[in-house]
């Protein structure tokens, strides 16, 4: 008998189509099996789209280069693509239309990748501003470029190279940025820091000397020792239990590096990965503006050096970047709910362009909004744009993004979904969401309840994400759960976590409680019977095991 991945494999030899149906009907079949259960990630499955964007799969089409210019490529979306933009920034309270001359206006692109692809192009964005590198607005790099063809000299003219500021300032870190983000921020951040060899403040830190924070004094309630690195400083910004940035030692940390002459970027989460926290962005702003003003980062002189000659340019000394992967297509439909009285009040934090000091925001479009592949929106204001490395004639479009080639269709199926919504179904989307999530914190706490077993039912408040202990691995592979283990004072805990997103119904969150109550559930429940194994310890041990 053929092996599935016999049947699979590709030899070289066409399969013929009936083959390949078979593929695609078990592949069918198997999806829509799993996507019924579907409650770990968040992701909206709940998908219908027009048949009118059938046709697409059949062309090639590409948005490469700056959505504002159309280009030479002129199979594109890219028409589209701006009035996605302009509905995000409507959103997103940024100043519209997008206007090259206007600095205050909006700019941005639609992502080929997710929030992954935003928060690496923001964090190259901000360590280029702040490192002092040309900005697209201190050049008219279409003027240049254009005189420089009809010249007949190459296309980079030499005003439009790449040019750092001027060293030899009396501060050796003024063009040092260092950044700060907490530590239940997406790992994405991590590895972008990695990939644009950016400094965070543990790097720096713990070669400068030992960490400004004490502990426990300068640490939330339940912060866990373990978090704790080298020379006392922790990896990342301490966030409290709920999930959110502590802005008590933030402002300590960054107070330290500004001390020490440094630029700041930091990288605010509205909506965290695993506990769905928004940190609390605003607040944050305001106790970090004394401190900037104090040592002069609110605005300040770059220096750089352009033909032989010194120009000077006024910036801020800090970039305040928000990863909304998930919050940012989802929150602002919330606060529209909370304002008609649909949700019970509470106060939803600000994170946008409200606040003048937010430089860049970026989102997943396949979260909130739903898509059936990755894709996302950037967004920024046009003064923070930097200077394309290099001006490439080729595309006959500015390429101010992070890809080459990006999707088209990623435009499209984001424009598909916004026209077939109002933004009344929005809110009504985003009520449904926030109370399915309360609904699954209630059901997975009377499941506790009943079988008498603590499952660690947490819920952040306002987040679609409810987490519990770690069931059973046939549990979590039909539910497709998310797992991650934590320290919670101390102790390290194995938790899993379900998203209410657009397709959960009280159904779906019915069925898992079902499964919950079950004996076997939980496997370190019955070790406790049967005597601790190895890998049980450390549950068993736990203050708030029964
Ligand atoms: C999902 C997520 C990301 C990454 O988004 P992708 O769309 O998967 O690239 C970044 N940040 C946060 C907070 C997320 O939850």
């Amino acid at each position: 008998m053929k092996t599935k991945d016999d049947v699979l494999a590709l030899t070289g030899e066409a399969l013929e189509p009936a083959e390949r149906s078979g593929v695609y009907e078990q592949m069918t079949a198997g999806m829509q099996e799993k996507m019924r259960y579907f409650l770990g990630y968040q992701v909206n499955q709940d998908l219908s789209y027009s048949e009118e964007l059938h046709p697409f799969l059949g062309m090639h089409l590409n948005n490469i280069g700056d959505p504002f210019t159309d280009g030479n490529m002129t199979m594109h979306s890219k028409e589209m693509e701006r009035a996605v933009l302009d509905y995000y920034a409507s959103l997103w309270h940024a100043e519209t239309p997008h206007a090259n001359e206007n600095g205050n206006s909006y700019w941005g692109y639609t992502l080929s990748m997710g929030s992954t692809e935003g928060n690496v192009y923001a964090i190259w964005n901000a360590r280029d501003y702040l490192s002092g590198k040309l900005l697209l607005s201190q050049e008219d790099a279409e003027a240049e470029a254009d005189r420089a063809s009809r010249s007949g000299k190459p296309a980079r003219a030499a005003g439009l190279q790449y040019s750092q500021a001027d060293e030899r300032l009396e501060n050796p870190n003024a063009y040092r940025p260092v950044a700060f983000f907490s530590q239940d921020t997406h790992y994405s951040i991590v590895k972008a820091m990695r990939v644009l060899a950016f400094d965070t403040f543990y790097s720096l830190g713990t070669q400068l000397g030992s960490c400004p924070l004490s502990y426990p004094a300068d640490y939330p309630d339940g912060f866990s020792k373990e978090y704790i690195g080298e020379r006392g400083w922790p990896r990342e910004v301490p966030s409290d239990l709920d999930g959110a940035v502590y802005v008590p030692a933030l402002k300590k940390l960054v107070e330290y590096f500004l001390a020490e002459g440094h630029p700041i970027f930091v990288c605010f989460n509205y909506g965290t990965t695993f506990k769905g926290a928004y940190d609390p962005v605003e607040s944050a702003v305001e106790a970090l503006s004394p401190l900037l003003e104090a040592y002069g980062m609110l605005e300040r002189t770059i220096v750089y050096e352009k033909n032989g000659q010194k120009y000077t340019d006024v910036r801020s000394g800090f970039w305040f970047h928000v990863d909304g992967a998930l919050g940012a297509g989802h929150m602002p439909y919330v606060e529209k709910a909370a304002a008609r009285g649909l949700l019970p009040e509470q106060e939803v934090p600000v994170f946008d362009f409200r606040l003048p000091e937010i430089q860049s925001i970026c989102m997943s479009g396949h979260k909130a909004l739903g898509a059936p592949f990755p894709c996302g929106v950037y967004m920024t204001k046009t003064k923070y744009q930097l200077l394309p490395p290099d001006d490439p004639m080729y595309i006959g479009a500015p390429d101010t993004t992070f890809a080459g080639s990006r999707s088209s269709l990623a435009a499209m199926y984001m424009w598909d979904q916004l026209a077939r919504m109002s933004e009344d179904d929005h809110v009504a989307q985003a009520v449904h969401m926030q109370k399915m999530a309360a609904y699954a914190a209630a059901v997975l706490t009377k499941v506790a309840e009943d079988i008498c077993y603590d499952l660690w039912v947490e819920h952040t408040s306002l987040s679609l994400t409810v987490r519990f202990r770690r069931p059973h691995p046939d549990i979590v592979d039909t539910y497709s759960l998310s797992c991650e283990a934590l320290y919670v004072d101390g102790e390290k805990r194995h938790y899993a976590h379900l998203f209410a997103m657009k397709h959960v119904s009280r159904e779906l969150l019915d069925t898992l409680a079902e499964d919950l109550r079950q004996e076997g559930a939980f496997p370190c429940r019955e070790t406790k019977h049967q005597g601790p194994g190895p890998a049980a310890d450390t549950l068993l041990s736990g203050r708030s095991f029964k």
